[in-house]
């Protein structure tokens, strides 16, 4: 089985995200938002059709690990009130595609975060969407405030009740940014790849891990610039005393494979364990082109592990076990979708 663990819903239907823009407006104006519009489940298969289930099919992917639309959780925009309200519909929304391709979907959430507000304020969201609606993951934004890093690094105490709601749970979080406000970032360029750097270094110089020992995060888009600049980190770490980074980081931390070049993925393989990396590709996703030098879409990230120079059982790690072993609920939740 091929797991990609990283897609988001991109396609969602367009009521969907006008109510979002009504909300918004509604906020804005010092109103109460509109109700949620009804979204039938021709549209959402509509949605999802000619989309993500074609290029699972034609790429040859079999189940994809689905979040809602990564840049769309904008948690600068609004309150606390408002994040969670839409927070709730695109979950909402998610597990209504989970229910309608049981086979070819498995959910993660998108967290109702606030820049300011205590991350215990999405706890409640995280176990709505895991024990009601058999979602086995999250997307946790390490910066809410959409590029200005005004919250506490993911180091502070003040994550820790969300940390121990996600080990009891037994499910992992995604750390994944949303748009960036701060113009000085792109969001899906500088602002993503930066998030996921920033996340790895915060994690390194904490004893988050050995306060959650069984604890695990996945650091999307192939670990930002962590596994291009491996030696820097685990110098930085041996000069401050941390000791080594495979004994301190990589019970905890893994990579997914979006990065959109073989010589990337070649980088990735090499110096990451194959133990910590997941298959991914994100589509559809940030990057929808063709790479005029290969002559396929960039995203489409299988091409590339088909030409690592590993063997089939440490693909098959990378494709499934890997996510097998990293999404706890994974093999659970899949037997009850398949039933
Ligand atoms: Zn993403």
């Amino acid at each position: 089985m091929i797991i990609d663990c990283h897609g988001h819903y991109t396609t969602s239907p367009a009521a969907h995200q006008a109510w979002r823009e009504a909300q918004l407006t509604a906020f804005a104006s010092g109103q109460s938002a509109p109700a949620y519009p009804l979204i039938t489940d021709d549209e959402i298969r509509a949605s999802i059709v000619g989309g993500q289930l074609r290029l699972q099919r034609e790429r040859g992917t079999d189940l994809t690990i689905f979040s809602p639309r990564a840049s769309a959780m904008a948690h600068h925009l609004g309150d606390a009130a408002v994040s969670e309200a839409w927070a709730i519909h695109c979950n909402n929304l998610i597990h209504r595609v989970c229910q309608l391709f049981p086979r070819n979907f498995l959910a993660v959430a998108q967290l109702p975060q606030t820049a300011g507000v205590p991350i215990s304020h999405a706890i409640a969201e995280l176990e709505r969407c895991v024990t009601q609606l058999g979602f086995i993951g999250c997307n946790l934004n390490p910066d809410p405030s959409g590029g200005h890093w005004q919250d506490k690094p993911l180091s502070d105490r003040s994550w820790y009740p969300f940390y121990e709601k996600m080990v009891e749970l037994d499910v992992p979080a995604m750390i994944h940014v949303s748009a960036a406000c701060n113009p000085a970032f792109h969001s899906t360029g500088s602002h993503y790849l930066n998030g996921d750097t920033v996340a790895f270094n915060q994690f390194m110089t904490s004893s988050v891990f050995k306060d959650f020992p069984t604890i695990k995060f996945i650091i999307p888009h192939g670990g930002g610039a962590v596994p291009y600049h491996w030696g820097r980190f685990r110098g930085l770490a041996q000069d401050a005393g941390l000791g080594l980074l495979k004994d301190t980081m990589l019970n905890n931390i893994f990579f997914d494979t979006c990065v959109y070049h073989l010589p990337g993925q070649e980088l990735l393989a090499k110096v990451i364990p194959v133990d910590n990396i997941l298959f991914a590709s994100e589509m559809i996703g940030a990057v929808r082109g063709i790479d005029p030098e290969t002559g396929f879409p960039y995203d489409d990230t299988k091409r590339y592990i088909e030409q690592l120079p590993l063997s089939a059982g440490d693909k098959a790690k990378i494709y499934e076990g890997n996510a097998r072993r990293v999404y706890g609920r994974l093999n659970q939740q899949l037997k009850k979708q398949q039933q």
